[in-house]
């Protein structure tokens, strides 16, 4: 029998981290826990409910009326409403990064993360998951891309509609947010394998990753 393994990808936003968990997760029948979607619902229930972001304490209370559920087909509930979409939007990107500041609501949401992960094999994204969620993961995955390319990757995802130039905006505000917040800032954990992602396809990166599992296994 195959020894259970969990997994951490961290790296910037935009990096791809998530494409690439759900498409490893799908191919070796791994659970799938998006954290960046537990921050956004966060963020949605805020804004949702006129909560000022910047307000702690208001945040701080908000959280005791939040519950989220991610699903084994990747839907995100809050409260039992389907917000998988909604939390998707520019607006809600940055107000996660906002929210994601404060301990209380870290705390919330690391705890929550930590019972999941519980449940057996395990793919996790996020931004703290190989420092704080789960510092004992059996592989750690560090995926980094150039702006240039994340902001190209999600050009294209956007369509018509986007401006690259805002959108290369957005993400290097987020970086910026998300390394230099106090708590649980983004950063490499010290055991974790960098892969940069820049110039490789999709399907290479799942590859790196697939061949990363299997080494692990055989450890
Ligand atoms: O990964 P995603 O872009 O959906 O994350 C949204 C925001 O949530 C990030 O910019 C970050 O501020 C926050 N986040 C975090 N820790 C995580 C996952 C996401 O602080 N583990």
């Amino acid at each position: 029998m195959k020894k259970k393994i969990s997994i951490a990808i961290d790296g910037p936003s935009a990096a791809g981290k998530s494409t690439i968990a759900k498409m490893v997760a799908k191919k070796e029948n791994f659970i799938y826990i998006d954290t960046g979607a537990m921050y956004r619902s966060v963020a949605f229930y805020c804004i949702k409910n006129h909560i000022d972001l910047n307000d702690e304490q208001a945040v701080e209370q908000a959280i005791s009326n939040i519950q989220i559920r991610l699903t084994a087909d990747n839907k995100v509930y809050l409260n039992d409403e389907d917000v998988s979409l909604q939390i998707r939007t520019d607006e809600v990107s940055l107000g996660a990064s906002c929210v994601s500041k404060y301990q209380a609501v870290r705390t919330f949401l690391v705890d929550e993360q930590r019972k999941m992960a519980e449940t057996g094999n395990v793919i996790l994204d996020g931004r703290d998951i190989g420092t704080v969620v789960l510092p004992h993961a059996d592989l750690k995955i560090y995926q980094i891309a150039s702006v240039e390319t994340r902001a190209k990757r999600r050009y294209k995802e956007r369509g018509l509609e986007a401006d690259l130039e805002t959108i290369k905006k957005e993400i290097e505000q987020r970086d910026y947010q998300d390394m230099h917040r106090a708590i649980s800032p983004l950063k490499k954990a010290d055991d974790a394998i960098e892969l940069d992602t820049s110039n490789m396809t999709l399907e290479e990166v799942v590859d790196q990753v697939l061949t990363l599992i299997n080494k692990t296994r055989e450890e």
